[in-house]
């Protein structure tokens, strides 16, 4: 195996590896393949960093840390033509997207990047100064345009999948099982159940999905299917597949996924435990919107385990009354906690129509925030999630359940609530309460898009009080899941419940830590080096 700090010879040669990442301009892909990217280079590889100039201007302080140790990454900024594609300037990553019918053109003008790339690898290779050629791509699952330019190279091209194996497995079978879920959800409804079923061929134990999960609205758009027959076809065709995932937290469904795609799967995460200083770690992303001092003090003097972390990621938003309803069962759980809020932040730096909306809320939290001083944070904006996560005041944490964070909080050894906006993150939902067991469901079945405006989800402004009550997640629910996660109130054994879940949170924890610890050949850091070996072969 290779050792950190080696390089990696290739092909046979005495010259090192070299590795061109792409990853999709999204924060929760960009994050986990920065953290790739520079284990690569700590292992010796050279890797060449595809980004933009708004998604480097967000990295810049990791790629100045990286380049001050040494680490052999070049971060390469491509002109991202977001005008060519009808999209607003700046609009270079998914969380800027301000609009739902701008999400498939930002898809579609992915592949503009294609000429970009080609031209610049072409001239890097005439540079008298140039690193080797390239020995291999590593892509976002997403981009499905490197295909072209790893077969013009001649060069194995790798996939980087965001979600984990259970959701990319489940995802096959929902796709191959189509027509009878379909059937059978028809069945359950019409007999006036619930639109669910149970999915078929998987381990145990059974996962129900609903009607929305099978029935893929974007599919039935031509342009939607178009590109993701595309992206499934380069899929196809890709070499071997990193998953941001440990052996140790999901085996059957490695093995399953392994088997039915027939190719390499190398789970190589937790990629959050990349080991750095937490001033580095606190930048993942973007620079939190918050003195972290101030916060950071604030969290040292609470008790272990007593404080609620709150967030949605990048992309994930809610209506102004929703955010209300939600802070009025923190306020009313009497917890500690640590809010971000996006949604504010967002619409200040917008304007337009969003403006009456923000500014109510805006005073709203403001109002909240005397109410509950010293006892709860209100972040507006990005937060430094991982360092909160990882800090031992942390007890429990109200996510959307996008896969990283799902991650960083078994990583951290944090029970969560989970509550599910969009795509992967209803089957993340799954993972977390009945595979895991580490988690309650705060109670959401349908998914919620809400995009750049803070009214409500017609876009149109209402009372506070209209809004607070078309809330899908009660204040009560809220109260309810916290209470359940941090005490297991209720009485009927809810608190060894509650304990247990906590036990098992920590021990994957342990197990999360051992898989990236070089030290210890975990199998993480075992599969990172197998995949190297793969290329070099
Ligand atoms: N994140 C963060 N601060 C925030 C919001 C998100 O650091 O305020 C990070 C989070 O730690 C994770 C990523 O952004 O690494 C979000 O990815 P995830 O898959 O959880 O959700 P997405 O944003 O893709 O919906």
């Amino acid at each position: 195996a290779a050792a950190a700090g080696d390089i990696v010879p290739g092909r046979g040669s005495t010259t090192p590896l070299h590795f061109v990442v792409v990853p999709l301009m999204a924060q929760g892909h960009m994050i986990p393949m920065v953290d790739l990217a520079r284990l690569l280079a700590a292992r010796g590889v050279l890797v060449t960093f595809i980004t933009t100039p708004v998604n480097f201007a967000r990295i810049r302080p990791i790629a100045d840390r990286a380049a001050a140790s040494a680490l052999p990454i070049r971060f390469v900024q491509l002109t991202f033509p977001v005008a060519d594609a009808g999209l607003p300037h700046g609009c270079e990553s998914i969380d800027l997207v301000t609009s739902t019918d701008h999400f498939l053109p930002f898809m579609n003008a992915l592949q503009l990047l294609r000429e970009p790339l080609s031209a610049y690898l072409r001239s890097a290779s005439d540079d008298s100064d140039h690193w080797p050629r390239p020995s291999c791509i590593v892509s976002d699952n997403l981009h499905h345009w490197t295909a072209d330019v790893a077969r013009a190279l001649d060069i194995p091209r790798i996939i980087f999948h965001g979600p984990s194996c259970f959701f990319l497995l489940c995802s096959l079978l929902i796709e191959r099982n189509r027509a009878e879920l379909e059937a059978a959800i028809a069945e359950a409804e019409s007999a006036g159940g619930p639109a669910a079923t149970t999915l078929p061929g998987l381990p145990q134990p059974p996962i129900r999905i609903s009607k929305h999960q099978v029935i893929n609205a974007r599919r039935s758009s031509p342009g939607w299917s178009k590109i993701l027959d595309t992206i499934r076809e380069a899929e196809d065709a890709a070499d071997g597949v990193l998953v941001n995932s440990f052996a140790e937290l999901e085996p059957c469904y490695l093995e399953r996924f392994r088997e039915e795609i027939k190719k390499p799967v190398w789970a190589i995460g937790p990629l959050s435990l990349y080991k750095e200083e937490s001033e580095a770690k606190a930048a993942r992303g973007r620079v939190s919107s918050m003195d972290n001092t101030v916060l950071f003090r604030w969290l040292d003097a609470q008790e272990a385990g007593s404080v609620v972390f709150v967030s949605f990621g990048s992309i994930a938003r809610n209506t102004a009354g929703q955010v209300m309803e939600l802070g009025h069962g923190l306020e009313a759980s009497g917890r500690p906690f640590v809010w971000a809020v996006k949604e504010v932040a967002e619409a200040r730096r917008r304007e337009e129509e969003a403006a009456a909306p923000a500014a109510m809320l805006e005073e709203w939290l403001s109002e909240l925030e005397k109410r509950v001083e010293g006892r709860g944070v209100v972040i507006r904006g990005w937060a430094p999630q991982a360092l909160i996560l990882g800090h031992a005041a942390t007890g429990m944490f109200l996510t959307h359940c996008g896969w990283n964070s799902v991650l960083e909080s078994v990583a951290a050894g944090v029970v969560m609530a989970t509550w599910p906006h969009f795509a992967d993150q209803f089957l993340n939902e799954r993972f977390v309460v009945d595979v895991m067991g580490i988690g309650a469901a705060v109670g959401i079945d349908e998914p919620t898009i809400v995009v750049g405006v803070v009214a409500d989800q017609h876009g149109t402004s209402s009372s506070a009080a209209e809004e607070e009550a078309a809330a899908k997640v009660r204040r009560e629910d809220v109260e309810r899941v916290v209470e359940e996660l941090m005490r297991g109130g209720g009485g009927g054994g809810r608190e060894e419940e509650a304990e247990q879940r906590r036990q098992r949170a920590r021990d994957l924890a342990e197990k999360a830590t051992r898989a990236m610890d070089e030290a210890q050949a975990g199998s993480s850091c075992h599969a990172l080096n197998d995949a190297i070996h793969f290329v070099s072969n």
